[in-house]
């Protein structure tokens, strides 16, 4: 494996540890190459970023400012976006999702 295991979640993927013969498995979710690192999250991925970012404050000391979280659309994931309720195609997400008093658009 030519891959760097890290601390944040942007690509998916699975770990598996075999404790008879010592190994560990990753699968990825995605292609990679020789080379790309590998992000695991210490909070759940599936939290809006406002969560995520409180959570790993509380939890583990620092303020993630990781691609995912300091981009308005989570990677053009839209995860934390509302939908807009005035048309089927919009949605509303927060204008600096690091910021502490952004505004939403
Ligand atoms: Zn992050």
């Amino acid at each position: 494996m030519g891959q760097r295991v890290n601390s944040h979640l942007v690509k998916c993927f699975t770990v598996h540890f075999l404790c008879l013969s010592r190994r560990i498995i990753v699968r990825a979710a995605v292609d990679l190459k020789k080379g790309d690192e590998l992000f695991s999250s210490y909070t759940s991925s599936l939290l809006p970023t406002m969560l995520r970012r409180e959570n790993l404050s509380l939890t583990k000391f620092f303020e993630c400012d990781c691609a995912r979280c300091a981009d308005p659309t989570e990677l053009g994931t839209n995860a934390s976006s509302l939908k807009c309720t005035k048309c089927d195609l919009g949605v509303i997400k927060s204008t600096a999702p690091l910021g502490e008093f952004a505004s939403i658009t």
